[in-house]
């Protein structure tokens, strides 16, 4: 165990003898292509994230019994601003370090022990270790034991870093009850961790380490009595590769088979595998007798010289069309990983992956840009080559952007040449084409849908109404047609594809496809139209408009210092909400101070915007903060006072 050089300015934890308070936080994602927002809300009521925090759940098992334990995942959930908590805990990956610091930061000023946790302090330790009162780095099942001994006897130390192997038979059944799982469209489960292989670019490794270690069946059972106790019907095994020990995973397959028959059938899995599984029938036999309907492979390229180059030489084994084929054909649906920006890559590798995802027929399609996360042999390859941009966002791979210098394109004509390629896929053509192509092969799916009929019926109407007849005719006759040329039994699988493509196309389109030249006049009318109708409030100060200045445009800025008058929040409301319709823009809605009796109107005016609340930054501060109560899980609520 490494502790942090002692720091004057560590805070150290009285000892406790009463009952400790533990509050565990999941940070909000930034939105990106997992999110799935608009089927989240649009078509699935009831729905908030897709999965929930197992990492805390099982944390919270390894607290001492007398521990009072609060689990909050902000995707679902607002934040508590004043918890009654002794310590703070907050986790997070890659892509949630910008929220995950906001909250340490938060917590600390107001005088709670916080602790930071999650697989991004396990990759890099050092990069929270300013922010928290103690970090743990690595799998918590030997660690965190140890920091709750050290925080009751008062002397917690700075790191708790994990540097032998955990046996997993260690770890604890996950506290479910404290989740709130009917929030979630599929419940996490983890049956292994580590991985044999050695893709250049994957971080699991670094963390997990090459020699996969399982759980027992028993304690699979176990998880999964709870899990049917609490009505969850869809369960995602989350290790980065189920099949990563063989004999292992066979084992808990034939219980799992066996499982099923005595519980009728009642769960429906999905996982992440790699590309080998379609060399063993046997294997998917197994994967289709216990009911898994799909699993995500990481495909990455079609193009064997930019797999040989990354280290990924199980997928040049085989014919990877051919492969996903051969899983189809035992009714188990794929999902697809795929990485532009190889060395070896070119500006026409985008149009080899676009066209190979459409012959394979993957509708869950997440093509990201080749990105270096710390750590990884990539990092250090590209920090050797100087090819590194430092400081350049390398937590989600789906964005805009990456941290790398390409080597046979310019950066910009690789990002043009990626936003192309998504919106290419997102199109109804595409959407239809793949449907068509994946049919061919997949004709006695796994997937049933299993919802009530009164669900079913209710996500038809829905899609129809949200998302089919708004397309048009052409979108209209192209998705009569995937149903048409199909037998029944597989529209259950064609109508959750066209929710994921529509759900993918409106990320796409609201994230790469607004035409960035229309933002300044649409962002400068808005302007221009409260600067107009409401110069009185402007005049004696209780409202200022700007944007911000050297980003022109790009982001407006809404103060509220006062009283205005009603009429305000309705009109400025819907043209609030066109712009964000139209543009790209972020709108930060600074409330300085509130006049009596304007709180309904603010919250209808944040009820008209939820929609855009991933661009929707609410900065506030002190008891006002409090008071207005503002979820933190639909906008960003802006943490520094
Ligand atoms: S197969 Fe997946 S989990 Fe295994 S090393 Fe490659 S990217 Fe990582």
């Amino acid at each position: 165990m490494n502790v942090f050089p002692a720091d004057a300015a560590t805070r150290t934890a009285p000892s406790v003898q009463r009952r400790v308070r533990l509050l565990l936080i999941n940070p909000r994602f930034p939105e990106s292509f997992w999110s799935f927002r608009w089927a989240l809300n649009k078509i699935l009521p009831g729905k908030r994230a897709l999965n929930p925090p197992l990492g805390l759940a099982t944390l919270a098992a390894l607290c001492p019994p007398n521990w009072d334990v609060t689990v909050v995942d902000e995707n679902i959930e607002s934040i508590p601003l004043e918890p009654q908590a002794d310590i703070v805990g907050v986790c997070g990956m890659a892509v949630q370090l910008t929220r995950q610091s906001e909250l340490l930061n938060y917590y600390r000023k107001r005088g709670h022990y916080v602790v930071a946790g999650g697989s991004y302090a396990s990759l890099c330790p050092e990069r929270l270790e300013a922010l928290a009162d103690s970090v743990v780095s690595g799998e918590a099942e030997y660690i965190w034991p140890a920091f709750c001994r050290d925080f009751m006897a008062g002397a917690p130390q700075r790191l708790y870093q994990e540097s032998g192997t955990v046996d997993l038979a260690d770890s604890p059944t996950p506290r479910f009850d404290l989740l709130q799982l009917d929030k979630y469209l599929s419940v996490s489960l983890q049956f292994s961790r580590g991985c044999p292989y050695r893709c250049e670019f994957c971080d699991i490794i670094v963390m997990f380490g090459r020699q996969p270690r399982t759980k027992s069946p028993a304690q699979i059972g176990r998880e999964l009595d709870l899990l049917r106790a609490s009505g969850v019907k869809d369960v995602f095994f989350v290790d980065d590769n189920f099949i990563g020990h063989l004999p292992k995973a066979k084992e808990l397959l034939h219980y799992l088979v066996d499982y099923q028959r005595r519980q009728g059938y009642s769960f429906q899995f999905g996982t992440e595998a790699s590309l080998n599984l379609a060399g063993d029938d046997g294997l998917m036999h197994l994967l289709r007798s216990a009911n898994f309907g799909w699993v995500f492979i990481g495909i990455e390229s079609p193009d064997e010289e930019s797999l040989r180059e990354t280290g990924k030489s199980q997928n040049t084994r085989q014919d990877i069309l051919a492969s996903v084929r051969r899983i189809y054909s035992h009714g188990i649906d794929v999902l697809g990983g795929f990485i532009v920006g190889f060395d070896n890559d070119t500006l026409e590798t985008f149009s080899r992956q676009r066209q190979f995802i459409t012959l394979a027929g993957i509708q869950v399609a997440m093509v990201g840009l080749l990105t270096a996360l710390p750590r990884t042999p990539l990092f250090e390859r590209l920090a050797r080559e100087q090819r590194l941009i430092p400081e350049a966002p390398h937590g989600d791979n789906t964005g805009t952007g990456s941290n790398i210098i390409p080597k046979r394109m310019s950066y910009g004509d690789m990002v043009g040449a990626y936003k192309k390629l998504c919106r290419d896929l997102v199109s109804d053509s595409s959407i239809s084409a793949r449907i068509h192509n994946k049919s061919r092969d997949l004709r006695q799916p796994v997937y049933r849908g299993d919802y009530p009929l009164a669900k079913r019926l209710s996500i038809i109407v829905r899609l129809m109404a949200l998302g089919v007849l708004p397309g048009g005719p052409k979108r209209w006759f192209r998705f009569c047609g995937t149903l048409g040329a199909n037998a029944p039994r597989t529209w259950p699988l064609i109508i959750n594809d066209w929710i994921s493509g529509l759900a993918m196309r409106d990320y796409v389109e609201r994230r790469l496809g607004s035409d960035r030249r229309r933002q300044r006049p649409t962002a400068q009318a808005t302007m221009e139209f409260i600067e107009g109708r409401f110069a009185a409030c402007l005049s004696r100060g209780s409202l200022l408009v700007s944007s911000v200045p050297g980003v022109a445009f790009d982001r407006l800025e809404v103060t509220l210092r006062g009283y205005v008058e009603p009429q305000f929040f309705s009109r400025t409301g819907r043209r609030l909400e066109r712009l964000l319709r139209q543009s790209t823009v972020k709108l930060t809605l600074h409330i300085e101070e509130l006049a009596e009796g304007q709180r309904p109107h603010i919250n209808r005016l944040l009820r008209r915007l939820a929609r855009y609340g991933e661009r929707v930054s609410i900065r506030t501060s002190g008891n006002l903060r409090v008071a207005l109560a503002v979820d933190s899980s639909v906008f960003h609520l802006v943490l520094e006072d």
